[in-house]
């Protein structure tokens, strides 16, 4: 069975390395945000890819939920003593990583040819797509003004309400070479517990995306990122309430028009209404150790099941 996954950073990595406890990695494509993606002090850096390559290497930092475990961040330490921008968080193990996609980037390759090499040489299974290797940056609109994704997200903590999301390029963007075959030959799609606005919204503001989304053959299966109408980190609820009116599943249903065929969410949330058309799903789904993230995998599958 194909699955097809769009995915965010923490949230999206998580989920992956459940599902792919429970199917075989080589089944799975994941088409991954690309939209916080930021230049820092010469370096291209993909944040999201990055927590799920580092996930699926089995290289992540648990506790932090974000970078590589065993860190160490004496380049990050020269960089403020120099007054450098030490406002993002780079460990040493990390900018390496970055330092090879910089070199690939700059040499001419795609951010999907770059990919595909941290894919092999950690010898994954799965195949990682960026949505597009065309510049789409997400950008929130605030009482306090307008911002790039990482000045509000990391520099201010976002603590800025937010009016309104834009996804600066996406009008122009076409998707990373293999994405809407991806979505098209898919037996299953499914949506990770990421935020709608700035992790799952941006891959869908590339039109052919999001019109493949809607044309699907196969079904669609979100998971929500909300417990008890909270996100679990982040901002994902207050977002919700200022932007979609309420922090419900049927809000987060709300996110995805015409798109999913079910969502799978807390028990904390049920039971909810949700619109007509969507299968709900409850289930524990806070990821907490290997075995709850198998467990929430496990209730993605049997939800396609469901709806197929
Ligand atoms: P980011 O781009 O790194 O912020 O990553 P995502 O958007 O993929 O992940 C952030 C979202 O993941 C937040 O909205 C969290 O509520 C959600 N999340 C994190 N851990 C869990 C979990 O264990 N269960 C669920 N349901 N959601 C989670």
């Amino acid at each position: 069975m194909k699955i097809t996954v769009l995915s965010g950073g923490v949230g999206g990595a998580r989920f992956l390395r459940g599902l792919l406890a429970v199917v075989p990695p080589a089944d799975v494509t994941i088409i991954g945000n690309v939209a916080d993606d930021l230049e820092i002090l010469g370096l291209r850096v993909s944040p999201d890819l990055d927590s799920v390559l580092y996930a699926l290497a089995g290289l992540s930092d648990e506790e932090r939920g974000w970078g590589r475990a065993d860190e160490t961040w004496n380049a990050l330490a020269t960089v403020s003593e120099l007054s450098g921008d030490a406002w993002f968080k780079l460990g040493d193990r990390d900018i390496g990583l970055h330092l090879v996609r910089t070199q690939m980037l700059s040499e001419g390759s795609t951010l999907t040819e770059a990919t595909a090499r941290l894919v092999a040489a950690y010898g994954l299974e799965s195949e990682l797509l960026p949505a597009t290797d065309d510049p789409v940056r997400t950008f929130l609109q605030t009482p306090a003004g307008t911002f790039p994704f990482q000045t509000w997200f990391v520099e201010r903590g976002h603590r800025d309400e937010v009016d309104a999301v834009h996804y600066a390029g996406a009008p122009d963007a076409a998707p990373a070479l293999g994405v809407v075959e991806a979505i098209d030959n898919a037996d299953l799609i499914v949506i990770t517990p990421s935020n709608p606005y700035v992790s799952i919204g941006p891959i869908l503001a590339v039109a052919p995306i999001r019109e493949a989304l809607a044309r699907r053959n196969a079904p669609c299966v979100a998971v929500s990122p909300l417990i008890g109408g909270q996100a679990v980190k982040g901002p994902a609820d207050r977002m919700l309430t200022r932007l979609a009116g309420g922090t419900t599943p049927a809000h987060v249903v709300g996110c995805y028009p015409g798109l999913i065929d079910a969502l799978v969410y807390d028990e904390a949330d049920a039971p909810a209404e949700l619109p007509a058309g969507v299968h709900g799903v409850v289930t524990r789904t806070l990821m907490t150790d290997a075995d709850a993230r198998r467990r929430l995998a496990q209730a993605v599958l049997d939800a396609a099941a469901a709806v197929a």
